[in-house]
């Protein structure tokens, strides 16, 4: 082991969290640099090994409470966990995050599983410098066709990263097929967003499926139709679904016939603000309608017109609600947290003059973790609410 040294004193509510600040670190021995692994030891106590990074806030990364190298064999044990898992959390299923992070001991790193394609993302610069030891790892714990780095997340910016992507094992999936809750699902690996699929969403898709019978449902911020299939499989009347987006709205259309739907969906190329507000003038009525918008709030500084945001799209939905409507609305901003959301949703009712109940609340799958002691490892909030 490193003779690289971090010491550190953090507040007691901060002792079992996953990361170490820079304001917590009071001196290191060894002159760790990027990516080098440290001891870190907090008010004289050995607490765990950790990735470092002198040049991001986030100073250390803790990866295990022993002495050990992140190396080939860690890495295969990890995977190992991470797998089985998620086979006894979603029986059944064979497409899902696989590694998330911190959640499963592999701080800054995820891989999503798309069948045999694996699409790695890395937010840490030694999970950089092991990025071959990752390939390595997962061709030798599962059947890989490909792997694929999709770095391209502003996140990696604050830890000094530059922004890459690219094939680093086999030939990436442009049309992998893989399935949610018996769902069909293309994947363009390359040229889709984020890793390809948004797999966070799995448990209110599975919910907006029991509750959208002989509903005329439309779903803003569609992508490659996660909902909006899950809807149309569930008996919705019908299916409107929405997307600035003409490529996701393309996937979203295919999928809809994979699903043999296609015949209730119709898939819309706009911007959803705009389209709302037509559809609020024209005075038309949707029974349900499900808002997962990208992030609005992206740093606790961007807060106020983040929630501008939230609230102007939320109102607009919720005219557009009859008595007994249901809206599902969601928020992926870390920086919502449930109370502000819930202030949000009420400030949104107020300005559209609607009165709600609070049907069901929901978050990220189970593939998807969060950590009791990092709270940022939780970031996607969903509430369901009924006019009344
Ligand atoms: N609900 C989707 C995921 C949504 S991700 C699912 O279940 O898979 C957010 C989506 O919002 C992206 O597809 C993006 O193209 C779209 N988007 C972002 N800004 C938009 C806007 N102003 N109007 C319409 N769509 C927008």
């Amino acid at each position: 082991m490193p003779e690289k040294v971090v010491h550190a004193s953090r507040k007691r509510t901060r002792e079992r969290h996953a990361w170490v600040f820079a304001r917590e670190v009071q001196r290191t021995e060894g002159d760790p640099g990027p990516g080098d692994t440290v001891l870190v030891y907090d008010k004289g106590k050995f607490i765990g090994c950790g990735m470092y990074n002198p040049n991001s806030l986030i100073r250390v990364r803790l990866y295990s409470t022993k002495k050990e190298e992140l190396g080939l064999d860690l890495l295969k044990k990890r995977l190992e966990q991470a797998w089985q898992y998620r086979q006894a959390q979603l029986p059944g299923e064979t497409d899902f995050r696989l590694v998330y992070g911190e959640s499963d001991r592999l701080p800054g790193l995820v891989v999503d599983k798309y069948d045999r394609h694996f699409v790695v993302q890395t937010y840490a610069v030694a999970m950089e410098q092991r990025l071959d030891l990752i390939c390595q790892a997962l061709a030798q714990t599962f059947d890989v066709e490909s792997v694929f780095e999709k770095n391209d997340s502003r996140l990696r910016e604050v830890e000094g990263l530059v922004r890459r992507e690219g094939a680093l094992y086999g030939e990436p999936g442009r049309r992998v097929v893989i399935s949610e809750n018996g769902a069909g699902f293309y994947v363009d690996i390359v040229n889709g967003q984020k890793t390809g699929y948004y797999f966070d969403q799995r448990i209110t898709r599975r919910r907006v499926r029991e509750l959208v019978c002989n509903r005329r449902f439309l779903d803003v911020f569609c992508y490659t139709g996660g909902f909006a299939i899950n809807a149309a499989l569930g008996r919705a009347a019908t299916v409107v679904a929405v997307d600035s987006s003409a490529a996701a709205c393309s996937i979203a259309a295919a999928n809809a016939e994979l699903n043999k739907v296609e015949d209730r969906c119709q898939f819309v190329g706009a911007e959803a603000f705009g389209y709302l507000r037509q559809l609020a003038r024209n005075g038309e009525k949707f029974d349900m309608v499900c808002l997962d918008p990208p992030a609005f709030i992206k740093s606790r500084r961007g807060r106020e017109r983040g929630l501008e945001g939230y609230r102007t799209i939320n109102s607009l939905a919720m005219k557009i609600l009859p008595k007994g409507g249901l809206l599902v609305s969601c928020s992926c901003s870390h920086y919502l947290f449930w109370q502000d959301m819930f202030d949000m949703l009420a400030a949104a009712a107020q300005d559209a003059g609607r009165s709600f109940m609070v049907l069901d609340r929901s978050t990220q799958g189970p593939d998807h973790p969060f950590l009791f002691n990092t709270p940022e490892s939780e970031y996607l909030r969903c509430f369901i609410l009924r006019v009344i």
